[in-house]
């Protein structure tokens, strides 16, 4: 069994507030591991260590710091298959999707170690003679990073990648459910050579722990990924301390099918939106918005991909979709589920897993026959249950993609280029795609929501380095 350790200045620790065993999603009679919590000591003392690191490591020059980061993606690489193994096995996700996700770390490792010496800043021409006027980027200071459960490699990385090249230092806290992938995570990076205090990882309850990092540390920023619940208080805090952050939160993203799409790939496509995963990615598709031309059609054969889906244990290759994360998880999602039962008309629910493993198994479902502002159609269910709902045409499939609090990812599908370009105007959501599916946007472009899914930044790409560093004007007279 696997246990959960702190790495704080370099030094690997188990704290003592507590303990939870943690059992396969997949399989409950299996412990994988122990979660070991920490207090507000080991809070501080990551804090403490970020900070005494900073000197040396944001006076190294961007290629020093994009020696690491390459080293750290060589170790991920080599590590890909136990890692992928580790989190299939701690949060349920299916083996070929972690694979896919570890090997999404080792990119974005390369991609920001590049930045280390790329060009950056501007020459902005002075009103004075003989004098050189120009922009460069600093470093925040100490970074606290929070992230989720449902990406537990690639969020991490995400953020502390582009934190750690523009010259910051980090302080992790990541979600329960993930402590074992993450300390296992800093094992790697511990074996390339990182120097100690850069990188620290604090495990714990965000009850516990979360508000501590916020309310207590004097960090420099902030960068959370989570529910908007807690991304707002994140925010509320930080604004109140004037700490920078970024909050990337909750999603209900809609797949408009216009009457003219090509029902093939959209189907596919749709299905993947809506059920890798479990439906456990904040960009997963869970509205469908069909026009009324080819609702029929569309219903028919959605349901019978949906029925035909495989759903089983995450570490065999060959299943669609794993159990949900965790109890709780398990709780909500089936709250919802029960509710459609009661409430909608059930278009399709796909199968249980063949074998007899007791795990957090829940059958994806379509529903049907609810009007818009249904809870299932309005909150994020974070499950693998989507709903539908029928559009008379192009203008009301607008109107009900943005009926939402949230505005996360949006796509349509059509070969009418007219439509195309006036969703890309008009829907409300940060990524917008045509004939692609809700997820699945790439490392390199910015990737954020706006409306309550977030705090109207943007991670990953070249936008992530804007978060990171903050612009100095630097003016200096040579007369
Ligand atoms: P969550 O909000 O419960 O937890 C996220 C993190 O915040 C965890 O590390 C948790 O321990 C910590 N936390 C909890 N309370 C805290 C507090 N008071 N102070 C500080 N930290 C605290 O979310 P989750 O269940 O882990 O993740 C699922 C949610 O994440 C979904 O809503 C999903 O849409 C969202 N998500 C968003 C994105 C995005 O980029 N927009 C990506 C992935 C997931």
């Amino acid at each position: 069994m696997m246990n959960s350790r702190n790495w704080i200045g370099g030094e690997w620790v188990t704290p003592s507030a507590g303990t939870i065993v943690i059992k396969n999603p997949s399989n409950l009679s299996e412990e994988v591991g122990v979660m070991h919590l920490s207090d507000v000591s080991h809070v501080r003392q990551a804090e403490q260590a970020a900070r005494a690191a900073f000197a040396s490591w944001s006076r190294q020059t961007g290629a020093a710091r994009a020696g690491h980061l390459y080293q750290m993606a060589a170790g991920l690489e080599t590590s890909l298959e136990e890692l992928a193994t580790i989190a299939s096995t701690e949060m349920g996700k299916p083996i070929a999707e972690m694979r896919g996700e570890v090997m999404r770390g080792v990119n974005l490792l390369r991609y920001y170690a590049a930045e280390g010496v790329r060009a950056s800043g501007q020459v902005i021409p002075s009103s004075e003679t003989d004098v050189l006027q120009y922009t460069k980027r600093v470093p925040l200071g100490v970074v606290g990073v929070i992230t989720p459960w449902n990406f537990p490699v690639a969020i991490p990385v995400w953020k502390f990648a582009p934190a750690l090249i523009c010259g910051n230092t980090v302080v992790w806290k990541p979600a329960e459910f993930a402590s074992l992938t993450a300390s296992r995570m800093a094992e790697i990076f511990a074996s390339t050579g990182l120097p100690a205090g850069v990188l620290n990882l604090v495990i714990g309850k965000g009850s516990q722990i979360g508000d501590v990092l916020l309310e207590q540390s004097s960090l420099n920023a902030v960068s959370f990924t989570g529910s908007t619940a807690t991304g707002r208080h994140v925010a509320e805090v930080c604004a109140r301390r004037n700490v920078k952050y970024q909050t990337e939160m909750g999603g209900k993203n809609a797949a408009i099918v216009l009457n003219d799409a090509s029902l093939d790939k959209t189907i596919a496509m749709i299905v993947s939106g809506a059920f890798r995963s479990a439906g456990q990615k904040c960009t997963a598709t869970s509205r469908i918005i069909v026009e009324s031309g080819i609702y029929d059609r569309f219903v028919e054969a959605f349901a019978k991909a949906t029925s035909q889906v495989k759903l089983g244990a995450a570490l065999d290759p060959s299943v669609y979709l794993g159990p949900v994360a965790s109890a709780g998880q398990h709780k909500t999602v089936m709250s919802y589920v029960n509710m459609a039962r009661e409430q909608a008309e059930i278009i399709a629910e796909g199968s249980l897993p063949d074998s007899s493993a007791d795990g957090y198994y829940i059958r994806p479902l379509v529903a049907a026959g609810i009007d818009a502002d249904h809870p299932l159609v309005q909150e994020e269910i974070f499950g693998p249950v989507a709903t539908i709902l029928k559009a008379a045409d192009f203008e009301e499939t607008i109107a009900l993609c943005n009926r939402t609090v949230f505005g996360l990812s949006a796509s349509l599908f059509t070969r009418d280029l007219t439509y195309a370009h006036r969703f890309l105007d008009e829907a409300q959501a940060g990524m917008v795609r045509v004939n692609q599916e809700t997820a699945g946007v790439e490392y390199q472009a910015p990737f954020g929501g706006m409306k309550l899914s977030s705090s109207h930044s943007r991670e990953q790409g070249q936008a992530a380095l804007d978060f990171y560093s903050e612009i100095k004007t630097c003016a200096i007279s040579y007369a």
